[in-house]
């Protein structure tokens, strides 16, 4: 079975590149969501940028994700709050607020408005989710109470709540879109073309690191800030009846899946099942985890349905949830947006712009919380 991700496994349209100048002002390095996005902003703002990629647009995580396009971020809400203090958490899902309506704006129908529903697997942590609804709700965020679930989910969940404002994207077929705006503005993009470590510092040109779960292999010193987690998932055939229309994600986001138009069903997590072996870069594919996600699939739809696609990709993950965004400690001219930890579908969009507009020297507001020296 192939390992290609169901989403890059289709024709997807080309990106197109601005024509190469001799020299440019930054080199931007990965070509996902972050990459694309701060390139866009740097040529927006009259900067000449060079996109540059090991591989296509979109071919690491921001092609192969569960395409959910949540808000917030990737640590709960009361989590965030005592971390980060109320404005702080605030601000946060503030971001991430204007990022879905910035990426309304931007995906066209590779975005779709549907919200989400987060669902509790037992007692205890439908207690915590609904306190998370009632401190959102406190500081006037969008939460809607799930009302009475469907039954096969009301027989596998202790409950949920919804969030309305969250989306399902397409995600190759939107980052693309992204990069083919960045080069009607004059991004030079070049696929296939990696770049080693020891070449940051030779580049005559501000540099941009966005490759998120590959970051330490490019900034050896953040290794300890940001470290490679696998994510694995799998795609059947269409199923006959449309079940989940929208992202459903649980067990504190250990389990998600939704239902493409189609009736595809993508499904993925389950790497706590084996967590001592998840924290890689590699993009192989496990039995231990794939037989965990066929068995929720199998619980969730009566049957396994026929697989079609099993796929991983990795993301960079940090001690406390939040991205690395802004200069790198000791290095002048490098910058690094990433760390997202699996929550950068919205965050990616958000971060890769507030850098372009530190660079420039504009008022970043938020980016702050991201500090890449917070961690000594
Ligand atoms: C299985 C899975 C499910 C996920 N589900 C969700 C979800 O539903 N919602 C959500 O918000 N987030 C999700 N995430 C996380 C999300 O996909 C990422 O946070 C986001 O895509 C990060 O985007 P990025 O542009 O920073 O990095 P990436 O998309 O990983 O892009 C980095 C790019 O850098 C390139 N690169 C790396 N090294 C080099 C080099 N040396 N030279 C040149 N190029 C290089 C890579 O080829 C890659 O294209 C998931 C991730 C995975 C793996």
């Amino acid at each position: 079975m192939t390992t290609t991700p169901y989403w890059l496994d289709r024709p997807l349209d080309p990106v197109g590149s601005a024509v190469a100048k001799p020299k440019v002002d930054v080199v931007v390095i990965g070509a996902g969501v972050t990459g694309c996005s701060c390139a866009l902003a740097l040529a927006e703002r009259g900067l000449s940028v060079r996109l540059l990629d090991t591989n296509a647009v979109a071919s690491g995580a921001s092609g192969r994700n569960g395409g959910f396009a949540l808000g917030g971020g990737a640590m709960s809400y009361l989590d965030a709050r005592s971390r980060l203090g109320t404005a702080g958490a605030r601000q946060l899902w503030q971001l991430a607020d204007l990022g879905l309506d910035r990426l309304e704006s931007l995906a066209g129908d590779a975005f779709r408005r549907v919200g989400s529903l987060r669902l509790a697997a037992d007692r205890a942590e439908l207690e915590t989710i609904e306190a998370e609804g009632e401190a959102l709700r406190e500081d006037g965020f969008a939460v809607e109470a799930a009302g009475s679930l469907p039954p096969v989910l009301a027989g596998l969940y202790a409950g949920a709540i919804r969030y309305p404002r969250d989306g399902a994207v397409d995600p190759p077929r939107w980052v693309r879109r992204l990069a083919a705006r960045a080069a009607t503005v004059g991004v030079e993009i070049v696929e296939r073309r990696p770049v080693e470590a020891d070449a940051l510092d030779a580049f005559d040109a501000v540099v941009v690191v966005a490759t998120d779960g590959l970051i330490a292999s490019l900034l050896p010193e953040l290794a300890t800030h940001v470290v490679a987690v696998r994510g694995q998932m799998l795609a059947t055939a269409p199923l006959a009846e449309l079940r989940f229309p929208h992202p459903h994600y649980a067990r504190e986001g250990f389990d998600y899946w939704q239902q493409l138009p189609d009736g595809r069903l993508l499904i993925g997590g389950c790497r706590d099942q084996d967590v001592g072996n998840e924290y890689t870069a590699s993009d192989a594919t496990t039995g231990a985890v794939q037989r965990e996600i066929e068995q929720l699939a199998t619980r969730l739809v009566g049957h396994l349905p026929p697989v079609t696609h099993r796929w991983s990709g990795a993301w960079g993950e940090t001690a406390d949830l939040l991205p690395l965004v802004g200069r790198v400690p000791g290095r002048d001219r490098i910058w690094v947006a990433g760390g997202y930890s699996g929550h950068g579908n919205v965050l990616g969009l958000v971060c890769g712009e507030l850098l372009a507009r530190a660079i420039v020297g504009e008022t970043a507001a938020g980016i702050e919380l991201f500090d890449p020296t917070r961690f000594g």
